[in-house]
């Protein structure tokens, strides 16, 4: 059965709209058009109504020109005895609608509306426009010849008709055909700017001064109006153009109406208004295409930003998975080793509980670290208290141990005990501690270095006290000697390049300092500073 909503009354469907907003259009402008009917010529010379049949065809398709032809004919019985009989009338609106089909095939490149913003869509509406108003220039001719007129008069007929064709459609049709229907798509600024108020000011004094004023004078003030068009068309791209150019076409119509049909010569004007069609048009989309392009630059850029961010974030995955790797693996050496042990005939629970001790050290360690993380990405929430800086480094050289046991390196403390005490969040000092001497311990494990050794040392200097941790390894690589601190520079094959970035900005965030350098005898130095306790102030 059939659905009731849609049989019978179908309602008022968008195309409809589109289909009686045309046909009104293409009355009204042949109505407005009358008065300019020159004398004893069948040629309207300011109508606009075939751009609309243009736009309509060349923006939605050749299934709209039976409707192109059906407006061809009324509008040839609104001008009634300016057609020769009911044949011309035929003749003219199937000139229209082949005109219409042309326009049609050159401008609805994959069926896509024709593109204005940019220079190639202005040369295809030029070309279209020229073919279309070719078409119904030689067939108003032909009608001339046809109906006895003759040749010279004829050919003059068909020129003028080509003439007022041509500017009709580069100054309304751009209107339609080149941007997106409204409501669709992003909106701009509802209220105009006053920068567009000034611009509609200044077209509408000059076009008085052209159109109104000095009607009937010569032309001369015609070229003032290239002023305000290449300040719109600059500002405001194509869709300025392209309002501009309809506004300017429409203004004689209205000051006609006002003070009466004036003797200015059509041709002129209709030339005029072509090469300030032609110019704005190409104006208008070099600046749209410059807009474009500019957008698309900021779209490209911020594409880039969120790859960059993204690959931030998998870096520092990595980095985080790398940094917990290790503690974790051995954690479970040391737990398989307990287990062994417990599992032999006669287990020694002295061992085993000073393997699992060493296990939970590990794991506390990965604590630490996630902990400190969590920290550091929440800036200013240092938890600063009184410590001693050997207590750090006494923990940071035993999470590191088996480590640089396993590389036959020797981690070296030397008077850190007899510091002054620092204020400092131990958490966060015992990770910087753990980056630079894990750094020197793979500096020297890579090298192969003999009695490789790992000092860590310090000294009071004025307000603060500075830690040495210093290596007998290769020392830094030139290639990214001056660029250690920066994020993401490494020469590890599985180096994240991010643990000396990290601890800069751990320090920093105490008011305190990182460098490093190649010690005068070989080998690394990274050096950092951390601020005194004064007296009163909370202990750890
Ligand atoms: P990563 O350890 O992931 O490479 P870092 O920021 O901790 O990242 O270190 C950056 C680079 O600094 C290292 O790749 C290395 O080239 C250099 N570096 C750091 N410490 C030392 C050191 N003690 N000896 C030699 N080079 C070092």
């Amino acid at each position: 059965m059939a659905d009731p909503m849609t049989t019978g009354h179908r309602g008022w469907t968008p195309s409809d709209a589109i289909g009686a907003g045309y046909l009104l259009l293409t009355l009204a402008a042949e109505w407005a058009a009358l008065p300019h009917g020159s004398a004893g010529v069948p040629v309207l010379p300011w109508n606009a109504a075939p751009a609309f049949a243009f736009a309509l065809a060349a923006r939605l398709g050749e299934r709209w020109l039976p409707l192109i032809f059906v407006a061809s004919l009324l509008a040839g019985l609104v001008e009634g005895g300016l057609r020769h009989g009911t044949a011309g009338i035929l003749i003219q609106a199937s000139a229209e609608t082949l005109a219409a089909a042309v326009a049609a095939a050159l401008l609805r490149s994959r069926r896509a509306r024709p593109d204005l913003e940019r220079l190639r869509g202005v040369f295809a509406l030029f070309a279209a426009s020229t073919a279309f108003s070719a078409v119904a220039a030689s067939a108003e001719g032909t009608i001339a010849l046809w109906s006895g007129t003759d040749p010279w008069k004829s050919a003059d007929i068909a020129g003028q008709v080509f003439l007022a064709h041509l500017v009709a459609l580069l100054a309304i049709a751009p209107l339609f055909i080149g941007f997106p229907f409204p409501g669709r798509g992003p909106k701009d600024a509802v209220l105009p700017s006053v920068e567009s108020l000034l611009q509609a000011m200044a077209l509408a004094v000059i076009a008085w001064e052209v159109f109104g004023r000095f009607a009937n004078q010569e032309l001369h003030f015609f070229y003032l109006l290239f002023l305000p068009f290449t300040w719109i068309a600059t500002r405001h791209g194509q869709p300025g153009s392209a309002s501009a150019l309809a506004a300017i076409y429409l203004a004689p119509m209205v000051t006609d109406r006002l003070f009466g049909h004036h003797d200015q010569s059509i041709i002129e004007l209709q030339i005029r208004l072509a090469v300030l069609a032609v110019t704005s048009l190409l104006l208008g989309a070099l600046a749209s295409e410059r807009k474009l392009s500019g957008e698309r630059l900021l779209a490209r850029q911020a594409e880039i930003t969120h790859f960059q961010r993204l690959n931030v974030g998998w870096e520092m995955a990595s980095a985080l998975a790398h940094e917990l790797n290790q503690p974790l693996t051995a954690a479970m050496n040391y737990t398989q080793a307990a287990l062994r042990l417990i599992m032999a005939p006669e287990p020694d629970m002295q061992a085993v509980g000073r393997i699992m001790a060493k296990s939970v050290d590990q794991i506390e360690r990965v604590g630490q670290t996630i902990h400190g993380l969590r920290d550091f990405m929440r800036k200013g929430e240092l938890r600063l208290t009184v410590n001693g800086v050997g207590d750090a480094a006494e923990e940071a050289i035993r999470l590191v141990l088996a480590e640089a046991n396993a590389a036959g390196i020797a981690l070296r403390p030397v008077g850190l005990s007899a510091l002054p005490p620092v204020m400092a969040d131990k958490t966060q000092i015992v990770q910087v501690l753990v980056n630079l001497i894990r750094n020197a311990i793979q500096s020297l494990a890579a090298a192969g270095t003999r009695n490789a050794v790992v000092t860590v040392s310090g000294k009071a200097v004025d307000d603060s006290v500075e830690v040495d941790v210093a290596d007998n390894g290769p020392g830094l690589h030139p290639s990214v000697e001056a660029r250690l601190f920066e994020p993401f520079v490494t020469t590890k094959e599985a180096g994240m390049g991010l643990g000396l970035s990290i601890s800069k900005s751990i320090l920093e965030a105490h008011e305190g300092r990182l460098w490093g350098e190649n010690a005068p005898h070989g080998g690394a130095v990274f050096h950092f500073t951390l601020p005194k306790a004064t007296k009163g102030t909370p202990d750890a």
